[in-house]
């Protein structure tokens, strides 16, 4: 067992040295709060957003997908609360080090790094600006999205004309969002630039605590059964109505026990109508659902669960990090359930570059269905075949 103190620096070496994580512009001394994916990294996050997509969405009738965009209109952000609410105290050391923190992460008078004096708090809000077009004045700001919810509430009329959908039924997107966080650390837990998992669930009006419940326990057992997280090192965390975001009833967080102590991993909120109501008066667009089951008019509630792909890619590695001796050699594994593994199509490009014209896969579904995959280089297709039928199909491929 690897002391839990270690892990992370741990994780940070190996990541680095195998070419999961790097810091982002490194030659030029890196950018604090972002990272780039190398090689292997590029294929765990695939598998996470694969794996989120297939279960949030493809093995469900009742969950579409959506993509919006990164950039929106301040008008967005006005209606939804974030220009004013998505702020974090800040307070700046008046010492020599001049760092700034999140004022409601130290504890005292004194700057933590220098023990220099700190100015007062004030609001620092999270999200980037940014200008489109060619002048950069008030009419032409806009942000850069700090949470992908936003896009699915602006569509939910495109979305509900377009589609057969009935409540309850969710939109689900997975796309960068950026907070410009104050105190990014920790490796990619807190970063500036995330890969966003977000799924809006509408339900019918104050029908939200069974559906709360539901996504709640639905998420854990994500984690649990299909991640193969450590059951003993993820909990539930009820937020107090204190320390709920503006838009929200009620949240619980997934927290996941890193070597910092335990830390939100996910969070599942229970939006109401909030955002649907903000957009409809400001937008002064009728944004209500008729229910063909009950004739009525209304504003769905929401539930939401959203979770950034680096949070679960790090609580991945960090539970998934061993060593062990083999033959008298240390070794160090990643004990990865294999869900999560290196994306098969990755050596299947390698196979591709020296030319070999067929691939044949053994993988999980072959114990059970005795037949593996053959993939052809030239149109990459794949067929399943038997495995007493493989040497004739061969056979015949290679004959003709
Ligand atoms: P905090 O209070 O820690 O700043 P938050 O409660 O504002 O976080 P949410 O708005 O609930 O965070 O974000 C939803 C999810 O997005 C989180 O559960 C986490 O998985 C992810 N997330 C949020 N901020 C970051 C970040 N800076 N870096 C990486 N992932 C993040």
């Amino acid at each position: 067992m690897v002391p839990r103190d270690q892990v992370m620096d741990k994780v940070v070496a190996l990541t680095k040295r195998r070419g999961f994580i790097y810091p982002s512009s490194e030659i030029y001394g890196g950018l604090s709060g972002f990272y780039d994916y190398g090689p292997y990294g590029v294929s765990v996050k695939r598998a996470i957003r694969d794996l989120w997509w297939r279960h949030m969405v493809e093995l469900r009738d009742d969950v579409v997908g959506l993509e919006s965009t990164l950039i929106m209109p301040t008008a967005v952000w006005e209606a939804s609360g974030h220009l004013t609410n998505f702020v974090d105290p800040l307070r700046q050391c008046l010492g020599d080090c001049k760092k700034r923190w999140r004022a409601d992460q130290v504890f005292g008078e004194k700057c933590p790094e220098c023990g220099g004096p700190l100015d007062d708090a004030r609001m620092f809000n999270l999200m980037f600006r940014t200008y489109v077009g060619a002048l950069e004045d008030r009419a032409s700001e806009v942000y850069l999205r700090p949470e992908t919810a936003q896009g699915m509430f602006v569509d939910f009329k495109n979305v509900i004309n377009s589609t057969r959908l009935r409540v309850p039924f969710g939109i689900a997107q997975q796309g960068r969002g950026f907070r410009n966080e104050i105190t990014p650390g920790n490796f990619v837990f807190r970063v500036r630039e995330f890969d966003l998992m977000e799924m809006e669930y509408f339900v019918r009006p104050r029908e939200d605590e069974s559906s709360f419940h539901y996504w709640r326990n639905e998420r854990m057992r994500w984690y649990t059964d299909v991640l193969g997280i450590n059951a003993s090192r993820l909990r539930f965390y009820d937020h107090p109505k204190v320390s709920l975001s503006h838009y929200s009833k009620q949240t619980t967080d997934i927290e996941y026990e890193f070597p910092f102590g335990w830390g939100e991993l996910e969070g599942i909120a229970d939006r109401t109508d909030y955002d649907l109501a903000v957009h409809q008066e400001r937008s002064k667009q009728d944004l209500t659902y008729l229910d063909p089951e009950t004739n009525e008019r209304y504003l769905p509630w929401v539930i939401e669960p959203a979770v950034s792909v680096e949070r679960i890619f790090i609580t991945l590695l960090l539970d998934a990090y061993d060593e062990d001796v083999v033959n008298n050699e240390p070794r160090v594994l990643l004990r990865l359930h294999p869900k999560t593994g290196g994306h098969i199509g990755r050596r299947y490009r390698r196979q591709d570059e020296i030319g070999t014209p067929f691939c044949v896969t053994v993988d999980f579904d072959t114990l059970n269905d005795r037949a593996v995959t053959i993939r052809y280089r030239d149109s990459t297709e794949q067929e399943r075949s038997l495995i007493t039928e493989l040497r004739a199909r061969l056979d015949n491929l290679t004959s003709t």
